[in-house]
């Protein structure tokens, strides 16, 4: 087989890199790829025409305040919007997961956004206590095994579409990571938990969407 088949075959997974841990997300990407066995090609994003040739995108944790402006400053907002809505596989983290919402709460009006995932999520919504935490949660798509997850002045889901489906919850019912169709969304950071899980699942739904 040719080299450029070989490349070809590759995922080419982007993680959005104006502000925010972009960095780690690019190192588990790698280190899931390697562990499960697909060939993927992760590269940090920071200009439209970056976005043509993704099969899949990772909006990182940070300030979704920041980033959105970023957004807007280097000219990604409406690009990648539209890419997401028209079915590039699309992963929020935390931050992210707030640019992914249509809906936030009032702390964000007028704020630029992706708007396109049907939840409505609160942020920093685990209050002075808890603001930053680590939990063990139930993730039955992962396997039996509990995921280690680190809520780093996360936000929360406080309502889901009829097309969403909850991936895990807090031990009190809070819904903290979700799937809808080619987006998901954690409320937290699955990218320093040293467990490849979570990257390998985002690895899977982009080949799933790509096949
Ligand atoms: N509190 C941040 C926000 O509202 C999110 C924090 C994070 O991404 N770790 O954007």
């Amino acid at each position: 087989m040719s080299s450029e088949n070989t490349y070809n075959r590759k995922l080419h997974i982007g993680v959005l890199a104006l502000q925010g841990d972009f960095e780690a997300h690019l190192k588990a990407l790698r280190e899931a790829a390697a562990t499960s066995g697909i060939e993927i090609e992760a590269k940090a994003i920071r200009l439209p025409t970056q976005l043509e040739d993704l099969d899949g995108i990772i909006i990182p944790g940070g300030e979704s305040t920041t980033i959105g402006k970023l957004m807007v400053m280097y000219g990604l907002q409406e690009p990648l919007k539209q890419k997401v809505q028209e079915g590039l596989p699309t992963w929020g983290t935390c931050a992210g997961l707030i640019l992914l919402a249509k809906e936030t709460d009032n702390g964000l009006i007028g704020q630029p956004l992706l708007a396109s995932m049907d939840i409505s999520v609160r942020r920093n919504a685990f209050g002075s206590q808890r603001e930053s935490f680590e939990t063990d949660l139930s993730v039955p798509v992962l396997g039996k095994a509990p995921f280690h997850a680190f809520f780093i002045r996360g936000p929360v889901i406080e309502g889901v579409g009829p097309e969403v489906e909850t991936l895990a919850k807090l031990d009190d019912g809070t819904i903290v990571a979700v799937r809808e169709g080619h987006l998901l969304g954690t409320a937290f950071h699955p990218e320093v938990s040293g467990d490849p899980r979570f990257h390998d699942y985002f690895l899977r739904l982009v080949q799933s969407v790509k096949s």
